[in-house]
């Protein structure tokens, strides 16, 4: 039976950017068959009513009002940790959050049944703010895997690796063999797929960050790790041979069409061009790198240079929030002051990065990214009924500067309604948040978390 939404503003971030303001789209399963405008909805009506009639409903098509709402792809969220809930907020405003406090936390603290009840929460939070796609890199990424399929989410299920012991692994090579099963097991999975994903330049030895590359080119699967980024990271390069985090992992041979590098916030000249003649992609998270206080990514000039850049919220305990209207704004507002130049990165611009640039990014641009006929119904409506969303004289614009995850009304993934009036649609966010709470305070985490305090 098909689904379709009419009395939308379609915003396809399609090749020529169109914008149907008085439209509709309709989709069969999990496929896109319709994109127009309201006066061609008659046609698709009569063809529809002469389709097979459903058995329950005893109808052929089930129309959704859009209410003058704004249907816009769903967001593809380009770096995430989703097991990381329990640690949202701690560590905050201290200096070096990471190794005096969160990696020892999660030595002794995260566990397998964790990282499911915090992935299945971080899924509810992404979804019910129009995310329908995540890179997820973290531990114990077959419970992550599990939790995003059953919350209904589009997810890349990334198994970190690194050289020092990690919270699931000792041994980085049986992490290694972990990863690889998990990516054998969700191989032609509709919205599921994995890969392993490297910790960093400098967490990695150059074998193992070998290793990792090949096991990911051969499921032709992303290879994501965080690059760039730290000072410790480039102190240490800078201490120990004559090259960039960038021109280190090219020597290696692991830049290439599928590296997807998080942060690269200090990149030279040289390593922007290196990315741009291996056609990396580069995860941006302007709300995590700038709480932490380490700069800003050179992305006007990636973008000048043809890198494809998307957006990413890093972990909860980086950025605090996981919905890409944050990143949006926060986006729009420090690239424009470090520009000094307002009219950079135009409002259309920032919603390609967080729809279209993410889907390319992640090489998914002909299933994702856009709403076009023949890719999947993954769509967002946002409402334009609440008090910050009148007037609206340009969508992109709304999108960007006034809309926030409260204005998502309905959410879609592959077809299936995950959200429905800015709710879960089959899930609570109540149980959710109960039943991670109880798991919490049940671990060793809650004694690390009195204890640290
Ligand atoms: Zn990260």
């Amino acid at each position: 039976m098909s689904t379709i939404i009419t009395n939308v503003a379609v915003v396809t971030m399609n090749e020529t950017r169109e914008v149907i303001q008085h439209g509709f789209a309709a989709w069969k399963g999990g496929e896109i068959t319709a994109v127009g405008t309201m006066d061609m909805l008659e046609a698709l009506i009569a063809e529809e009513r002469d389709d097979e009639m459903d058995d329950e409903t005893g109808e052929s098509f089930r129309l959704i009002d859009g209410k003058g709402g704004i249907l816009m792809p769903g967001m593809v969220n380009l770096h995430a940790h989703m097991g990381m809930i329990p640690f949202r907020g701690l560590g905050d405003d201290c200096r070096d959050r990471l190794r005096v406090f969160l990696l020892p936390m999660e030595q002794r603290a995260m566990d397998a049944e964790l990282v499911y009840l915090s992935t299945k929460y971080a899924a509810a939070e992404m979804l019910l703010a129009g995310v329908t796609t995540v890179f997820d890199m973290y531990y114990f990424e077959a419970e992550a895997a599990r939790a995003m399929d059953e919350m209904g989410i589009r997810g890349i299920a990334g198994e970190t690796i690194m050289e020092e012991e990690a919270c699931d692994f000792k041994d980085p090579y049986e992490a290694l063999s972990y990863g690889e099963s998990l990516m054998k097991k969700y191989q032609g999975h509709t919205r599921i797929s994995a890969c392993v994903a490297p910790h960093g330049t400098t967490t990695c030895s150059a074998g193992l960050l070998k290793a990792a590359w090949k096991l990911d080119d051969a499921f032709g699967a992303p290879f994501s790790l965080h690059t760039a980024e730290m000072d410790y990271e480039m102190d240490y390069f800078r201490e120990t041979s004559e090259q960039t985090p960038a021109g280190y992992l090219d020597s290696l041979g692991v830049l290439g069409e599928h590296t997807l590098a998080a942060h690269c916030i200090q990149m030279t000249e040289a390593d922007l061009r290196l990315f741009a003649k291996r056609r990396a992609s580069v995860a941006h998270c302007i709300g995590s790198n700038t709480k932490a206080a380490k700069g800003v990514a050179p992305v006007s000039r990636m973008r000048e240079l043809g890198i494809f850049v998307g957006l990413g919220t890093d972990g909860p305990a980086s950025g605090n929030t996981l919905d890409l209207f944050t990143q949006m704004k926060l986006f729009a507002n420090f690239h424009k002051n470090e520009t000094r130049n307002r009219s950079a990165f135009p409002a259309r611009q920032v919603v390609e990065m967080a729809t279209i640039g993410g889907a390319k990014a992640l090489h998914m641009e002909q299933k994702i990214g856009s709403i076009e006929v023949g890719k999947r119904a993954d769509l967002v409506l946002v409402e334009t009924r609440s008090a910050n969303m009148f007037p609206i004289y340009d969508p992109y614009s709304a999108l960007v500067y006034s809309a926030g995850p409260s204005n998502v009304d309905m959410v879609f993934v592959e077809g299936t309604c995950v959200v429905k009036a800015g709710k879960l649609a089959e899930k609570s966010v109540e149980v959710l948040r109960g039943e991670l709470a109880g798991k919490m305070a049940k671990t060793a985490f809650a004694e690390e978390v009195l204890f640290s305090l």
